[in-house]
């Protein structure tokens, strides 16, 4: 660890997930030789900003929860990323994360910037309607910011489609209209895209496809470990199982399984349902710790949950010879270094995930245009372009001699440096 990261995680562990962004922006930047003048545009956010939401809760009590929305850039157009509820929320890791969405969207080659929000809670200890409100009330308060042409949030950990609609309902009282572009990720139904809420997960599936065609890996001979089954885990899982491919560990914040014949996803999935979402008593495979999963004798691994998950230490004990990140920023920068001295092949976030946004971008389009595709429009459409990004990646890597993380960081730095320049100072 760098001191000033090793620094900046004693102080709080936010302040190194942006100091994660930066390490590997500065190691892209030296590679692909950017200039400090945007290199320095793209270290600093171009909007932060913060609220204080007082909300009525079911007890009758006021109580005041803490929202954030940071625009990284809108160099390549309105920015985009979601807006996560959970109780780590802060400012530093939303600046994180909406510095990945700028890169993340530049790399799905979408015409967008970056930003994230959140709300600092615990959705699990909240009732609908309490939630209801919170929603309301925040995007109250960020009115001014979101718009369909300027920032357009979307849903992201511990929010959903149902978030999604509150947020559209609020914003088009405040504005007086109807705006369904002003998010993505709503309910089919209300201006929501089919085949929004699996395309995380199809995301992932097409680039370990893409990845295990490079390695000469048939899915049919291949094992694969996903940790999470919310969202993206699921989707993967199933998705990744409809491909032939062996999913022997699965697991979420209740338990993690292990099953050598493989775990029957489906089984899986109907128990969650089941069993109010969780993974818990799930009798298809035998319990194992979460970070067993993460060094389980797989050939592939997909942390699809948490940040700073695959750690120096972890890094050392993992055996799958391929990482595709369905999670944003599951891997510290100092296991980025030891994954690449055994030579794991990282399929990076900012690639591997961005199905999601590919399909918001969609959504957004069809929102815009009045009208609506079918599903296999909207995959087709989705596996072309993140096939095509992962092509883009994949090349630069080679061609400058350097992982995909790496790859993926350049192929973002190109497209935002020409927007800078394309466009002008003041
Ligand atoms: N929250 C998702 C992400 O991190 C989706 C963002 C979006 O669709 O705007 O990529």
């Amino acid at each position: 660890m760098t001191t000033k990261a090793a620094a900046a995680k004693a102080e709080n562990h936010e302040s190194s997930m942006f100091e994660a962004v930066l390490a590997r922006l500065d190691v892209a930047a030296k590679i692909y030789g950017l200039s400090d003048e945007v290199a320095n545009i793209l270290r600093n956010p171009e909007k932060q900003v913060k609220v204080s939401v007082p909300v009525m809760m079911d007890n009758g009590k006021v109580q005041v929860f803490e929202g954030f929305r940071t625009v990284h850039s809108t160099i390549l157009g309105p920015s985009k990323g979601g807006i996560r509820y959970a109780m780590d929320v802060c400012d530093d890791e939303v600046k994180a994360l909406s510095a990945w969405m700028t890169f993340k969207c530049a790399v799905a080659n979408l015409p967008y910037g970056g930003a994230k929000g959140g709300i600092k809670c615990d959705p699990r200890k909240m009732s609908v309607g309490e939630l209801e409100r919170l929603t309301k009330a925040y995007t109250v308060a960020m009115a001014d910011v979101f718009g369909p042409t300027k920032d357009i949030p979307a849903p992201d950990m511990g929010t959903s489609g149902r978030e999604m609609a509150w947020l559209v309902d609020a914003y088009n009282k405040v504005h007086r209209g109807n705006f369904p572009a002003v998010t993505t990720g709503k309910p089919v139904g209300m201006g929501g895209s089919l085949g929004r809420d699996a395309a995380t997960g199809r995301g992932v599936m097409v680039a370990t496809l893409a990845a295990l065609r490079k390695m000469d890996l048939s899915p049919k001979n291949v094992t694969c470990a996903v940790q999470g089954f919310g969202n993206v885990g699921s989707h993967a899982a199933r998705l990744l199982h409809e491909q032939g491919i062996m999913i022997c560990a699965i697991g979420d914040h209740t338990a993690t399984f292990w099953n050598e014949k493989g775990i029957d996803v489906n089984a899986a999935l109907r128990y969650v349902k089941d069993n109010g979402g969780v993974l818990k008593g799930f009798t298809g495979g035998t319990e194992i710790k979460n970070t067993e999963l993460l060094t389980s004798n797989v050939d592939v691994l997909v942390p699809a949950a948490l940040q700073n998950v695959i750690t120096e230490e972890i890094a050392h004990e993992i055996k799958a010879k391929l990482i595709v990140e369905g999670a944003n920023g599951p891997t510290t920068p100092e296991a980025d270094v030891i994954l690449n001295d055994k030579k794991i092949i990282v399929v990076p976030d900012i690639l591997a995930n961005g199905g999601g946004v590919t399909v918001s971008y969609f959504e957004w389009v069809q929102n815009n245009y009045g009208y609506y595709w079918t599903e296999e429009e909207v995959n087709a459409k989705h596996d072309a372009s993140m096939g095509s990004a992962f092509m883009h990646v994949w090349n630069f890597s080679q061609k400058y001699n350097t992982t995909m993380r790496i790859g993926a960081y350049i192929t973002a730095l190109k497209k935002v440096e020409f927007g800078i320049q394309a466009k002008g100072n003041y």
